[in-house]
């Protein structure tokens, strides 16, 4: 690939791309020229990815490291391999997240917080430990996966659409504090997309139905309709472009 979009050279850090959205999304990246790594919790699942991943890449393109990205310490650590042994990170998609389904009159405080950690607070963490070394070099690109919970509520939900409506906010807030420092963070807004996480929603047929009438598009969103803008949001093609969330929801939040 060549000119705006090419991304030859760059290293990029996908938290949460030992499956579902943050996979395609490394690959994607990695598919644009850069050198990827990978991230999860679970160590074997980690390896099995980058092991499949690298096997369409020329040897040193893809890369993985196992931490928790709600854990500081862990972060920092990582980072610092990362910089170390693959190269300057230039890219960093906060991807990884949880949801938890309960009613909040329910819903215990140790959960509630579970799921702030892992879906607001990890972005804050793991994009502090990355600005700490883009600022120095005037570059980097921050990406925050956010969701149409960002504006629309729904029942059951409530820390998932806390989170995400905060890393709304954060990533206005990274803007207003980096982007002197030739720093870009914006937010991508995924609609109803199929993955393991929503794969219980596309098998109960009253919730299926609902998502289909409810998006213009009138379909589900693949992992591969994530892929485009996000590549642009990390490249040189959208260097003017702050603070942004961009919704790809097939039309689902200018709808009533
Ligand atoms: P999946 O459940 O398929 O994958 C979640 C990923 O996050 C896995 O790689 C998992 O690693 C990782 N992960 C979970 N907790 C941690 C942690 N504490 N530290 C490091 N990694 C962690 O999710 P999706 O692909 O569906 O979702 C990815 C992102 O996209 C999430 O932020 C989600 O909120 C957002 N999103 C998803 C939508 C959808 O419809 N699917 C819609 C809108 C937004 P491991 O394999 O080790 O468990």
């Amino acid at each position: 690939m060549t000119g705006l979009f090419d991304l030859t050279g760059r290293v990029a850090l996908v938290t949460g791309s030992s499956r579902g959205i943050g996979s395609a999304l490394a690959k994607a990246l990695a598919d644009a020229g850069a050198t990827v790594v990978l991230n999860g919790v679970n160590p074997e699942r980690l390896k099995d990815a980058e092991t499949a991943m690298a096997a369409g890449f020329p040897p040193g393109r893809i890369h993985s490291v196992a931490f928790d990205v709600t854990d500081d310490d862990a972060a920092a650590r990582s980072i610092r391999w990362i910089e170390d042994n693959v190269g300057p990170l230039e890219i960093l998609v906060n991807n990884a997240g949880i949801q938890h389904r309960v009613p909040m009159l329910d819903l215990d405080v140790a959960d509630w917080e579970r799921v702030l950690s892992t879906d607001l607070t990890s972005a804050f963490l793991v994009g502090r430990e990355a600005a700490r070394h883009m600022i120095g070099r005037g570059r980097g690109k921050i990406i925050n996966i956010c969701s149409v919970q960002t504006d629309l509520a729904r029942p059951t939900i409530a820390p998932y659409i806390a989170a995400k409506g905060g890393l709304r906010n954060l990533t206005r807030a990274m803007t207003a504090e980096w982007a002197a420092s030739g720093l870009q963070i914006n937010a991508v807004a995924p609609g109803y997309i199929h993955t393991e996480m929503t794969q219980n929603l596309v098998d109960d047929e009253e919730f299926n139905s609902w998502i289909l009438g409810r998006t213009p598009a009138h379909r589900w969103g693949t992992v591969e309709d994530l892929a485009g803008p996000v590549v642009w949001l990390a490249s040189d093609g959208s260097n003017f472009v702050n603070g942004q969330t961009i919704f790809i929801d097939g039309g689902m939040t200018v709808v009533v």
